[in-house]
């Protein structure tokens, strides 16, 4: 389990982190969320022992960070970084070896990720050679290499085409089940609201949205009516609580600042005529990101 408790990072004047505290439980996945600049990549090398000037207290099992237990986490970074000129085995010997993995080792895991992935052929190719969607992948294996306790994921599915970002995904549940703790960034928030039963979202490196996703949706009061059929667009605009009208397919999506003008709209609605669909849905999590955020930079 990782514990982050009361973590303040400054550079200089510019408070980067500020009392950020939240855990992740074996086997979970966790989100970490925040526009650019929101302190993300901060906390990762916090976490990883990259940066250890601030002030709360980073435990994983109750230890705090050292190199042991660093050897014990995997870290996929946004930005690829992967040594051009080696083959792929050489590569992931490289930081299999660096995480004090004897290399008999290494190589009978990546045999298994290389299958799992499937790119065996690829073994002893130059990572120069490979296509950027199976880059990603040799990245991926050489953050999973040393089978870790803790992964950080940030944005793991940028520049992959659907069928390997369902290979990933896949990749990740299993991970899960076998209870390793996973840290999930990314600014896709379909891909966070699949994954992430908690999460935290970072404005200026405070949080300022934290806890259980369905909690989130569920307390946010601002809500969505379905609607099908024939209503009159510009009266329903005016009725109270209605804040924008968007029209999906054959589908009028109302946007009401609060559940409690449901029923007043329901009334209103079902007097017209061929109303086949009527119901309440919590906003997705990529509109609550927008309304906290937005409003947190206001
Ligand atoms: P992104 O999504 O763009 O990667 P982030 O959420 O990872 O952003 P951080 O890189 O952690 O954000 O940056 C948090 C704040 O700390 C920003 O204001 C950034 O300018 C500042 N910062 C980060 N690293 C340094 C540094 N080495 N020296 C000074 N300021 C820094």
């Amino acid at each position: 389990m990782l514990k982050v408790d009361n973590v303040t990072k400054k550079y200089g004047e510019i408070v980067a982190v500020n009392g950020l505290s939240f855990t992740v439980n074996d086997g979970e996945i966790f989100g970490l969320l925040g526009l650019n600049g929101a302190g993300k990549t901060t906390t990762f090398r916090m976490i990883l022992g990259l940066i250890d000037d601030y002030t709360g207290d980073i435990t994983i099992d109750g230890e705090h960070i050292n190199y042991k237990i660093s050897d014990k986490i995997g870290f996929l970074t946004e930005e690829r970084s992967l040594l051009l000129k080696m083959t792929v085995l050489e590569q992931i010997i490289y930081y299999g070896v660096l995480k004090s993995i004897p290399v008999s080792d290494i190589e009978k895991r990546l045999d298994y990720w290389l299958d799992r992935f499937g790119i065996s052929e690829y073994k002893n190719r130059k990572i120069k050679e490979l296509s950027k969607g199976n880059q990603q992948k040799v990245q991926f294996i050489s953050a999973i290499i040393n089978e870790p306790k803790l992964l950080i994921l940030d944005e793991p599915f940028s520049g992959l085409d659907p069928i390997n970002v369902e290979l990933f995904k896949s990749v990740i549940m299993d991970l899960k089940k076998k209870g390793t703790s996973i840290i999930f960034s990314s600014h896709r928030m379909e891909h966070v609201e699949l994954f992430c039963e908690n999460l935290v979202v970072l404005v200026k490196g405070k949080s300022v949205l934290q806890g259980k996703l369905s909690k989130i949706k569920k307390d946010y009061k601002k809500k969505n009516l379905l609607v099908r059929g024939d209503i009159n667009k510009d009266e329903i605009m005016k009725c109270d609580g209605v804040e924008k009208i968007d029209k999906v397919n054959d589908e009028y999506i109302i946007s009401i600042s609060d559940e409690s003008y449901v029923n007043s709209l329901f009334k209103k609605i079902s007097k017209y005529d061929n109303i086949l669909k009527f119901s309440v849905e919590d906003p997705s999590l990529n509109e609550i990101f927008i309304s906290i955020v937005g409003d947190s930079y206001e």
